[in-house]
């Protein structure tokens, strides 16, 4: 079996999926006003038999999907779908944002730098090739690329990275 595990680039390239959500959102909501508003919402909708995928149609754009995410890990790392071009990130970004705004209490990750030897472990095992020991010299584990899989707290031996529930990361 083939194993992916070459690292993104991420970085400058990450706005390209704020330049897909841009007019895509944009999109829905113009529609929306232009069909007069929403008058209900329907949380079933194309989901015939309980599935979105339920005929010919929605497999071809659900298998081209399956390709474009295989291909872009190949070509660009692991997660390059998730980093470049997933249009539901920017969803998570703006409530993470608007969450740490209003000061609202949410898991986060806490780093004691004083215990870090720099030895990397944890941004071998980022699924999202974060610097996370940068993160942890610099004192902040905030970052909104970061999906709290806890891969680096399970792999430091030095418990530098820890869970916390508190309104700021630190
Ligand atoms: S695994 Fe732990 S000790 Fe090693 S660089 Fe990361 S935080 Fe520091
Ligand atoms: S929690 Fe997961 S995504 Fe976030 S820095 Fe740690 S390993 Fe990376």
């Amino acid at each position: 079996m083939m194993v992916v595990d070459k690292k993104t680039a991420g970085g400058n390239l990450n706005i390209l999926k704020y330049i897909i959500w841009v007019p895509w959102i944009l999109s829905i909501i113009l529609v929306a006003i232009r069909a007069g508003g929403l008058h209900a919402i329907n949380f079933f909708y194309q989901t015939d038999g309980g599935i979105s995928v339920s005929n010919t149609q929605s497999y071809i754009v659900y298998y081209f999907f399956v390709a474009l995410i295989v291909i872009l890990s190949l070509a660009a790392g692991r997660r390059a779908f998730c980093h470049y071009l997933c249009w539901m990130a920017p969803f998570m970004v703006i409530g993470s944002k608007i969450k740490t705004a209003l000061g609202l209490p949410s898991l986060n990750i806490h780093s004691s730098k004083e215990n870090c030897n720099n030895c990397k472990s944890c941004e071998r095992v980022c699924p999202m090739s974060l610097s996370v020991s940068l993160m942890v010299q610099k004192g902040t584990m905030s970052n909104t690329e970061c999906i709290l899989c806890g891969q680096c707290i399970d792999t430091c031996k030095m418990e530098v990275l820890r869970f916390t529930f508190r309104n700021r990361p630190r």
